[in-house]
């Protein structure tokens, strides 16, 4: 069913997502949302209602080079089912009544410049000053997380949490970070989970939201966890220290009150590059996720009524 079984490239995962675009006009939208500061564009997808969405992203760490591309092949997977009326294969959910109702917003890669990094070395860069300043780094290329300048982006989000990692730092200096933050705030939605790779884990408790918003998001992680077999991270783990805040989960929970989940795959002993074989088991442990959490919300949103 899934044939995610090698490495995309940057320009590779593009042509799929643009091509999924024009296979599926009436359904999927297609929108570059920001450019990277290496002038690479950032790009949405949204299948479905785009008045009320989901928020999905993969690819804020350049090394985690798994989840992109996954992330690209379950939106062909829903497509599939979306046209043929189809429930996805092995799941009740009916992609067709759920996703006329809501839509599903994916940024697969929020970080192109850090995946070409990670994925292809520092020569990758094309402007000329970034490169040379990256010359001067100590970190391998395979073990790169940050953009092209240097930036952690998922330190960089204005937030609570929020602690600069060097002197001079400042929220929302990246050109990924405002792209995500716009598109937040471009249209309603009902929640948002973001794919990272670092030990099959589902975070889901945010320190500073309430009870209530917590014990949902703990009920939606609970659901998930069901469906992938991976592990719920201790609440404790979500205390921040001075190096983890600013994460874009963070911030949509903060300023959208709306559950923002982490999920966490690939071993925790992984290394990186991150061997292709990870592909399709990956696939396999969360290619139910964002349609299983959209049919909690709207069971929950139904039990309100
Ligand atoms: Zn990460």
């Amino acid at each position: 069913m899934c044939a995610v079984e090698r490495s995309y490239t940057c320009e590779q995962m593009y042509a799929k997502m643009k091509k999924l675009a024009r296979q599926y006009p009436q359904f999927i939208h297609l929108e570059v949302i920001g450019t990277s500061h290496d002038r690479r564009e950032i790009i949405a997808l949204t299948m479905g209602n785009p008045r009320k969405v989901l928020f999905c992203t993969a690819g804020v760490h350049g090394r985690e080079s798994i989840n992109p591309i996954i992330l690209i092949h379950i939106m062909e997977e829903y497509a599939q089912a979306y046209r043929e009326k189809q429930p996805v294969q092995g799941q009740p959910y009916t992609v067709y009544e759920l996703l006329r109702e809501y839509g599903i917003c994916f940024v697969p890669l929020v970080n192109p410049d850090g995946y070409e990094i990670a994925s292809r070395g520092f020569r990758r860069v094309r402007n000329l000053k970034l490169r040379q300043h990256l010359r001067i780094q100590t970190i391998p290329a395979s073990e790169w997380k940050m953009n092209a300048r240097g930036v952690d982006i998922n330190r960089n989000f204005p937030c609570y949490s929020y602690r600069p990692q060097n002197p001079g730092d400042s929220p929302a200096s990246e050109n990924e970070t405002k792209a995500l933050i716009h598109l937040f705030h471009s249209c309603d939605s009902v929640g948002y989970v973001d794919f990272h790779s670092r030990g099959k884990v589902i975070y889901y408790y945010r320190n500073a939201m309430s009870g209530d918003y917590n014990r949902y998001s703990h009920r939606l992680a609970k659901y998930l966890q069901s469906l992938s077999d991976y592990e719920l991270g201790e609440a404790a783990e979500e205390f921040y220290t001075p190096y983890s805040g600013g994460n874009s989960v963070n911030y949509y929970s903060e300023v959208l009150k709306q559950p923002a989940l982490t999920v966490e795959t690939v071993e925790e002993s992984a290394s990186f590059p991150l061997h292709t074989r990870y592909l399709r088991e990956t696939y396999e442990e969360i290619h139910y996720i964002p349609l299983g959490i959209l049919s909690q919300i709207t069971a929950a949103a139904e039990e309100l009524l």
